[in-house]
């Protein structure tokens, strides 16, 4: 054992020790990238899952389809097992949608799409007038009164002030997924909100919303930043009713499957390195950043290590969770059926925060894994990697949680995520391969240095 760190906590120094990496290993790590770069595997994986196969929402024949081409996939990459994994999931359905608004005479049709799990309005659409608020606060300030028989229009925004997109996204959200179960308690009739994005465009963008334990269930709908903007400078001249229409709703239930590979570890093959991204998607894109990439991240790491003639110690599992943006499906059943089989992850490492260029990775684990993992921090900064920020995972690694206790989350650029997230823009031209290859590679050597790690 070589001590590579030493670094003070709490007042007590503890020397951590790093395992004895190979002499090879910066030749390895450089052969890696090489070979993402020069290949594009995980690009090539994404592009048919993205034009061949399409958009793969909660419940549908699509991501049953991405399920099989995924496995098949690993089998040809050599994989020692690859199994599909039954998960029931809500079908959702979406089909026309649409919203306009009236004001002294004139009319402006407002790009509009249903949030998931919205039910659909009257088959005559509703129209009403339109009360704007900023804030669940302003919300309860106008109350019943206020409030009933009215369309709301949360007018709320990401909060672009801040570097991180991600709790933007965190602070803007809740009135996508409670926004009308706040809005119906109070006899409104339907919401639209402004998109959560940060991008001024015209399109809206969909994502999971919920009625909870309301008895009360109000159509709701985002429309996009630009109609958001046309909206709010009406209200502001005055009076105006908007017409919503919306064919949607959850038709009962389907099965989907989670996809799980295994390439069986030499030394340790009980000891599971799970490295995964969710293979279903909203409906109105291809599901490119949003999770294609990393599934194709995913996938790409036992590949690569192949490829560079890594045989590792400890069994490599890819998995690809079904419905993930839909209620955590696919990863709730993972885990029940991991911790009934006794399944022990040594790490667990999730890619969900779309394909742009690497900048490093979240870490969850004790400080002196989290202090080990940092030690690669030299090694890995000439690729680009540079955070190795203490918390990390994803929402696919949640129910795992409290049972393992080593998690990664990849942390690439992220500025630019909640441009494509959950809309129409999220397709395979939203991905650059280079930057998609480089986040491969990036946790591809990740992983090779950890499974050096005792
Ligand atoms: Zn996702």
């Amino acid at each position: 054992m070589k001590k590579v760190a030493l670094f003070i906590l709490s007042g007590m120094s503890i020397q951590v020790s790093a395992q004895q990496l190979p002499t090879e290993a910066k030749d390895v790590i450089k052969s890696i990238y090489t070979e993402a770069l020069g290949e594009q595997q995980g690009y090539k994986w994404l592009h048919h899952i993205c034009t061949e196969i399409g958009p793969r929402p909660s419940g549908s024949d699509a991501a049953n389809q991405a399920a099989e081409y995924t496995k098949q996939m690993m089998l040809d990459a050599g994989a020692d097992t690859a199994w599909l994994q039954p998960v029931e999931v809500p079908k959702w359905h979406r089909g026309a949608e649409w919203s306009k608004a009236f004001a002294g005479g004139e009319s402006v049709a407002l790009p509009t799409t249903a949030l998931g799990g919205s039910v659909p309005t009257p088959k005559e659409g509703i129209r009403a007038a339109v009360v704007e608020v900023g804030s669940f606060e302003e919300l309860e300030a106008l109350g019943k009164e206020g409030l009933e028989g009215k369309i709301v229009f949360y007018n709320t925004y990401m909060d672009h002030s801040l570097i991180s997109t991600f709790n933007a996204y965190g602070g803007a959200v809740k009135y996508r997924w409670a926004g009308a179960m706040e809005a119906g308690k109070y006899g409104a009739v339907a919401t639209v909100m402004r998109s959560v994005t940060l991008l001024r465009d015209d399109l809206p963008h969909t994502g999971a919303m919920s009625y909870g334990e309301s008895e009360v269930k109000i159509p709701t709908a985002a429309i996009s930043w630009l109609a958001a903007d046309k909206l709010e400078k009406m209200l502001g001249d005055g009076l105006v009713e908007l017409e919503l229409f919306l064919d949607c709703g959850v038709q009962g239930t389907a099965i989907n499957y989670n996809m799980i590979a295994d390439f069986k570890g030499a030394e340790k093959p009980e000891e599971i390195m799970l490295v995964g991204g969710h293979i279903d998607s909203w409906d109105l894109g291809q599901g490119a950043q949003d999770d294609g990439a990393g599934c194709a991240h995913a996938m790409q790491v036992p590949n690569l290590l192949k490829k560079v003639g890594y045989k590792n110690n400890r069994t490599i599992r890819v998995v690809l969770w079904a419905n993930e943006e839909f209620g955590l499906d696919g990863a709730k059943e993972y885990a029940r059926w991991a911790k009934s089989e006794g399944v022990h992850h040594w790490v667990a490492m999730e890619s969900d925060a779309g394909g742009d260029v690497p900048r490093g990775f979240g870490i969850s684990a004790d400080d002196i894994r989290l202090e080990q993992v940092r030690t690669y921090k030299e090694l890995l900064s000439p690729y680009g990697l540079h955070v190795f920020a203490k918390g990390g995972g994803g929402a696919d690694l949640g129910p795992l949680r409290g049972y393992d206790d080593f998690f990664i989350g990849y942390r690439p650029e992220s500025q630019r995520y909640f441009d494509f997230h959950h809309s129409a823009r999220d397709n395979i031209n939203a991905i650059h391969p280079r930057s998609l290859e480089m986040g491969a590679a990036s946790m591809s050597a990740l992983f090779y240095l950890l499974d050096h790690l005792e």
